[in-house]
């Protein structure tokens, strides 16, 4: 397989550090709210990529930490005026259920940063014994001069951007954060340096460095993480016994986009996971989503994802009766997939393995890509269609239409015959 990595800024083929397996960190969710479509983009593709790897045969450990501990944690905590931890356990509640309801349950383990202080703390305590971090009376930070290849990941080291918080106890205004020493009331803890919490990006290392080592082979988030958050991982984990690369292959989703913009909390345009799916169903949020490349802007309009789900329908309106298998459509999938992930041309694949009758590749391609190309006829579904046969007899159009909007949202074909 071949994978495009920010890191080289070109397409590589795929080495691992062992044979046969995958160490494959992505970055989790900050747990203060409900996630959004601009979520599912990116878990959706590290769930397709993780799922396309085990297909291949390749044991995938994909590690996804939970940030439980952090700014806004605590600022929404205290406007619902109930504990940080209460906030963090909810959402990460929520987050399981909007991740289990899209299908996206690929990752093998759930790193909380709570639950791994001492690991932070020990390695905060190594990058200060190293000499690359320091103590003030506000925390302990991570010095950017002391590491050379800072700015190697963005292209960019920081110098044209204006910190909005600046610390007249850094040494550098770019030197970020391991360690903030204070009261943050529940989640607040003993260190060397007095009572604190840790900063962002120390919990990701710490946690990679636990499970991973410090060499593996993936790291994954979305585009808005590579600076200064992948940035300062990189320079964290080289900076403790200066192994590099870190991670060779560096991948980075693009935004999913409303009006040109990202779907985010702050910008108020988001849709939630659990809202898309009253109109939408798994299937067609994921066809939805694969039918862009991962690494491509994707606009999110309601006629996107209606012919998400006209297309998702046609499918398995023309899939009809098995005819084995089509080998050349079979490889057009394959080589995709194998082509740093290329869903679009892929699902190209889909459409032409379909045509061709070649059922038993839309069953395991399905299972890699988590659709059902293969509509099975359930008794709830057969007797919705009959209902709407009856209203269509009656001449009750307006509620037939009603069910059908609601059916071909939900990717099911329907072919009415003429009364
Ligand atoms: P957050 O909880 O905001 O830290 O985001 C968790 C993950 O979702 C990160 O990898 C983000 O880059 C990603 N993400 C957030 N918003 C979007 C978006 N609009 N499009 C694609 N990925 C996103």
């Amino acid at each position: 397989m071949e994978l495009y990595s920010t890191l080289s800024r070109t397409i590589e083929p795929l080495e691992t550090l062992h044979p046969d397996r995958v160490y494959l960190f992505v970055c989790g969710p900050t747990v203060y709210d409900y996630s959004h479509l601009g979520h599912a983009r990116t878990y959706v593709a590290f769930d397709v990529l993780t799922k396309y790897l085990r297909w291949t045969g390749k044991e995938v450990f994909y590690l996804q930490n939970i940030t439980d501990v952090d700014d806004k944690i605590i600022n929404r905590a205290a406007e619902e005026g109930i504990s940080q931890p209460a906030l963090a356990r909810k959402f990460e509640t929520e987050y399981f259920r909007d991740m289990l309801a899209l299908g996206i349950d690929a990752v093998s383990y759930y790193a909380r940063a709570t639950t791994h202080i001492p690991e932070i703390i020990d390695q905060v305590g190594r990058l200060i014994a190293r000499g690359v971090a320091y103590v003030t009376e506000t925390g302990v930070y991570f010095n950017v001069d002391s590491f050379e290849r800072n700015g190697e990941l963005s292209g960019q080291d920081g110098t044209n951007r204006v910190s909005r918080v600046t610390d007249a106890t850094k040494q550098n205004p770019l030197d970020f954060s391991l360690w903030k020493t204070g009261e943050y009331g529940e989640y607040t803890w003993d260190s060397p340096w007095g009572r604190g919490r840790p900063g962002w990006h120390i919990e990701d290392t710490a946690i990679s460095e636990k499970y991973f080592g410090q060499q593996y082979d993936i790291h994954g988030g979305g585009l808005d993480l590579i600076f200064p958050h992948h940035e300062a991982e990189i320079a964290q984990m080289e900076s403790l016994e200066g192994k590099h690369p870190m991670v060779r292959y560096w991948l980075h989703t693009g935004f999913l986009t409303v009006k040109g913009e990202k779907m985010s909390k702050s910008l108020g345009n988001f849709i939630t996971i659990r809202d898309a799916l009253k109109t939408w169903n798994k299937e067609v949020l994921r066809y939805f989503i694969l039918l862009s490349h991962y690494r491509s802007p994707l606009q999110a309009t309601d006629e996107g994802l209606a012919n998400a789900a006209k297309g998702l329908g046609h499918i398995r309106a023309i899939a009809g009766k098995d005819k084995g298998p089509d080998e050349e459509g079979r490889k057009t999938f394959i080589d995709a997939m194998e082509a740093d992930l290329n869903t679009p041309m892929a699902l190209a694949a889909i459409q032409r393995l379909a045509a061709n009758g070649d059922l038993g590749a839309l069953k395991e391609y399905g299972a890699i890509l988590g659709i059902n190309f293969l509509q099975e006829t359930s008794a709830p579904l057969s007797v919705l269609h009959e209902i709407r046969e009856e209203l269509r007899a009656k001449k009750q159009f307006e509620v037939a239409d009603i069910i059908r909007e609601k059916m071909v949202a939900a990717g099911i074909t329907i072919t009415d015959q003429p009364l």
